[in-house]
């Protein structure tokens, strides 16, 4: 399945791999023309949600360079590391976190397994809650998860390496490619780019690509708290480019060197972090699920083992195609970067309270998502294979993207039934050239027109509007709706209003709204 996705994506112009004709570079990628529409909506859902929806929440824009001091304050230069470990045999080399956390998965396999017995076996009658609370074999392998996911927690905070090798050895985990267990010591691995600045030389003009962009907001917090005259609790919000030397980069755009984030820091009153990072983490599952994810697919994953500024973590999990993996992390920072900068800048980074007449430094909850990884969560929940009608009453097979209408790339197709008809195409060319001032829409009269509803199909575009012969008579055209495949007939000067009420980004943020 996801071997289809991704040949899919390629083929209807979402994502192609970079610089291809010199045969690409690893794990990075390059959005093409439907690929960046669909981003862009997903950045403009992510981005309104925060700054348009809470009077409280203000972007900014930061630069991707930043002072390298920051990085030395944030901790990056001193602790941005991964446990790399090679394979002495196949010469492949891993994460060896990665390789423990896929070991505890194919035990919660099991797990799974065993439901999937039980239901077969027992068909409606099967109660999974207490199958999972009550079999012994279950409980077991709970309790197997629970201790290894500690003891890994434990290696990880400490930075013990040569603990995680042992680990590794004696959990007898083996190469997934080459099946042998011939590993090499683990050596940390620091996952910053660095570049030079002009022509200084040496550690002087050492610049890095910011690994994140929550620094570019730590470092303007006093900038945006005089110019907005914000009281807390407020938040800042940026998205954009952030670069990871990662050591592993494989499963398509989920793992890459050069991604995107979309970044919000709360900034609070020291002591009421814990109320917000509850109202975040509910908060952002809502946001995830206005855009019909099912509730199976997604989960949380609390943090075994907390990083350097944190004081709570949770992550929400979405099932890829393949398995449960982090979408988007929320942490309570404490007030750890405000005053690592603080200290390293020698400003005073402290709010004012006008209740309290005190000054303090407030303490962060985050809420981090990766763009590209929500790009590939859409992508994987909207790719659907499915037996439908044809015109001629038979069924026929269609691939279709079910991707939310506020997203879709190309919101509506104008259609006029047949090519060689001026009297249809002028007409189709009219209004398309109306709905275009107003959304994104296209044109397309080549093929016959159940060829141009599978192409439209394929991008995901809600709604075919066709331009026939009773257009001419009556003013109406059809409207075909991409999932149900109805049609129905309306005047022309209706489409754009009811393109735009069926598409606009205003349904996903009321639905959001409503469920508060
Ligand atoms: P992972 O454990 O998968 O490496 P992380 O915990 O290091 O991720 P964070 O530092 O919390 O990730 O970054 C926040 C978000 O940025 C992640 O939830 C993810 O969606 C996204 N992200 C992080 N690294 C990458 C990457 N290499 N490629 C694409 N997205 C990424």
């Amino acid at each position: 399945m996801f071997k289809k996705i991704v040949a899919h994506t390629k083929e209807y112009g979402f994502i192609f791999p970079s610089s291809e004709i010199y045969d690409g570079l690893a794990a990075t990628y390059d959005y093409g023309p439907n690929g960046v529409l669909l981003k862009n909506n997903i950045r403009e859902y992510w981005w309104k949600s925060m700054v348009q929806m809470h009077e409280n929440i203000v972007g900014i824009d930061a630069a991707i360079f930043m002072h390298p001091k920051t990085w030395k304050a944030s901790g990056h230069v001193d602790a941005f590391n991964d446990p790399l470990i090679d394979n002495k045999d196949s010469k492949k080399r891993y994460r060896a976190d990665v390789l423990v956390e896929d070991y505890i998965a194919k035990i919660e396999g099991k797990i799974q397994k065993e439901v999937k017995k039980g239901i077969k076996r027992f068909g409606d009658q099967f109660d999974i809650d207490k199958f999972l609370k009550e079999s012994p074999r279950v409980l077991k392998y709970k309790e197997q998860i629970a201790d290894l996911r500690e003891r890994l927690g434990q290696l990880m905070t400490d930075q013990n390496w040569e603990g995680l090798r042992q680990f590794i050895l004696e959990l007898d985990i083996a190469d997934p490619v080459s099946g042998s267990r011939n590993w090499t010591e683990v050596r940390q691995f620091n996952l910053m780019f660095s570049t030079q600045l002009g022509n200084i030389a040496g550690e002087d003009g050492k610049l890095y690509l910011r690994p994140e962009t929550a620094q570019g907001i730590f470092v303007n917090f006093l900038n945006v708290l005089k110019s907005t005259r914000q009281k807390l609790p407020f938040g800042i919000a940026q998205t954009g480019k952030a670069f990871r030397n990662e050591i592993v980069a494989r499963q398509f755009i989920f793992r890459m060197r050069e991604f995107e984030q979309m970044e919000m820091q709360y900034f609070v009153k020291p002591g009421e972090e814990m109320k917000w990072f509850e109202y975040w983490k509910a908060t952002r599952l809502e946001w995830h699920k206005a855009l019909g994810t099912p509730e199976h697919k997604l989960r949380y994953h609390d943090h075994d083992n907390l990083a350097h500024y944190a004081n709570a973590a949770v992550d929400i999990e979405f099932e890829f195609p393949f398995g449960f993996k982090e979408l988007e992390g929320i942490h309570s920072r404490t007030d750890y970067d405000l005053k690592q900068h603080q200290s390293l800048s020698g400003k005073k980074l402290q709010y004012f309270d006008q209740e309290t007449k005190e000054n303090y430094t407030p303490y962060v909850v985050e809420t981090s998502i990766g763009l590209d990884r929500m790009f590939l969560s859409v992508l994987t929940n909207a790719y659907t294979e499915e037996i439908v009608p044809n015109a001629d009453g038979k069924d026929s097979e269609r691939l279709v993207m079910k991707i939310p209408a506020a997203l879709a790339p190309v919101k509506c197709a104008v259609l006029p039934l047949l090519k060689n008809k001026p009297e249809l195409t002028t007409k189709a060319k009219a209004l398309f050239d109306d709905l275009k001032l107003v959304t994104q829409c296209q044109y397309d009269e080549k093929d016959a027109i159940g060829r141009r509803y599978r192409r439209q199909d394929a991008i995901g575009t809600p709604f075919c509007i066709t331009i026939d012969f009773d257009t001419l008579e009556d003013n109406t055209a059809t409207i075909r709706d991409r999932d149900t495949l109805e049609q129905v007939r309306l005047p022309l000067e209706e489409l754009s209003t009811y393109i735009q009420r069926k598409t606009a980004m205003s349904g996903l943020l009321k639905s959001i709204q409503e469920d508060k």
